[in-house]
């Protein structure tokens, strides 16, 4: 791997692997686009990172999404040539910027609807409008039902345009995005479309759980987008987290120092109460084993989305240490153990501001973004 800045002995760090994300952006755009379906990115798994951003861009996408104004405000002034779409919908408070920062927000509520609109004319803009609607998955989003009564009111307002309509699932129900839910979405927006004599230029389907659906549908209806964010880092659907195989995996990585190993016991001595997280500690006795230390915890990064590379096993972790039986390996202090991330992990370790940000692969990246 090409380093551009020499920075690679920073610890802790994530290594972002630019060129893979430009080939899963790429190879994933292209599986929808043979659907009929475009893709939005979803920056917000990597705090809207201007150089991803860059890479997907270059990779052929039009429309970026992220749930954080301040992400989008990042690429925005990072001078990246695409579309913005706020996917969280607004609070009141960030009227302002949504209208400044993002050309598009996701909307649920006609009351920030109408304050959209009243704060484009100020800046003398015409904000896309993409209305949620819940099927079931409970989150955002207007019932069926309300929806015709919402589209008559945002009709007459001059400072908003609507673009199409959308849904979330697989989030906070865990609802399947299967072939009778897309069927209701795309029911719904010809409906809507009949009844109003509109055309919808986006029919949202959802995220990288509707990977699933769409490989095997027969008929995708009117959807034609989905923002897809996970599956780009993690090479995986979301569903059963099954690999995709056109797809690279551990497109961010994480490397730590270690800063302590030696031969220890494997059950704690004295008198057992709770651990530095109000939990009581359950250990297997497998005698005395080689402990490493590294210099990365709790505090950093979600230690259940981790995984080794190389034969060893994650025994606990506290605010600043995570302890590792290293079984047979070789590793001294100052050596550095790689990690494998889920989403999970990689969200919190692009949060933490002490794990330095690396990115790999790319002509375009000089400099460090954050
Ligand atoms: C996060 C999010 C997505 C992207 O989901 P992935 O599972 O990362 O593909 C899509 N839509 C909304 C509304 C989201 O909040």
């Amino acid at each position: 791997m090409t380093n551009f800045d020499g920075n690679e002995k920073k610890s802790p760090r994530v290594e972002i692997d630019l060129e893979k994300i430009h080939g899963n952006t790429k190879r994933l755009k292209d599986f929808f686009d043979q659907r009929g379906i475009s893709m939005m990115c979803v920056t917000k798994g990597v705090l809207g990172s201007p150089p991803i951003a860059r890479a997907m861009v270059e990779a052929g996408v039009k429309l970026l999404a992220d749930s954080r104004i301040e992400n989008l405000k990042r690429i925005r002034d990072a001078g990246i040539d695409a579309s913005l779409v706020l996917i969280r919908t607004p609070s009141m408070g960030k009227v302002k910027d949504v209208v400044k920062y993002a050309d598009i927000s996701v909307n649920s509520e006609i009351s920030v609807i109408e304050r959209l609109s009243l704060e484009a004319g100020n800046q003398k803009k015409i904000h896309g409008i993409i209305l949620m609607v819940d099927l079931g998955d409970l989150r955002e989003g207007i019932l069926p039902r309300d929806l015709g009564q919402t589209l008559l009111k945002i009709m007459p307002l001059t400072g908003v345009k609507i673009l199409g309509i959308g849904t979330n699932l697989g989030c906070i129900g865990g609802v399947l995005p299967d072939q009778a839910k897309m069927n209701q979405l795309s029911s719904i927006a010809r409906d809507l479309e009949q009844r109003f004599n509109i055309r919808f230029d986006i029919v949202s389907g959802g995220n990288s759980a509707n990977y699933n659906w769409v490989k095997s549908a027969g008929d995708i209806g009117r959807i034609n987008n989905l923002r897809i964010g996970e599956m780009i880092f993690t090479g995986r659907e979301t569903v059963d987290y099954a690999r995709v195989e056109f797809l690279e995996t551990n497109t961010i990585s994480l490397a730590a120092q270690v800063i302590e190993v030696k031969e220890k016991e494997s059950l704690p001595r004295g008198t057992i109460t709770t651990d530095a997280f109000g939990a009581v500690p359950n250990f297997a006795d497998r005698g005395t084993i080689t402990r490493a230390i590294v210099e990365i915890g709790r505090q950093d990064v979600l230690i259940s989305g981790l995984t080794p590379v190389g034969d060893m096993e994650i025994l606990g972790a506290s605010s600043d240490h995570i302890v590792i039986d290293l079984k047979k390996m070789h590793v001294q202090t100052g050596d550095e153990i790689r990690f494998h991330m889920d989403y999970g992990a990689m969200l919190s370790a692009m949060t933490s501001p002490y794990i330095e940000k690396i990115y790999l692969n790319s002509p375009h990246v000089l400099e460090q973004q954050f």
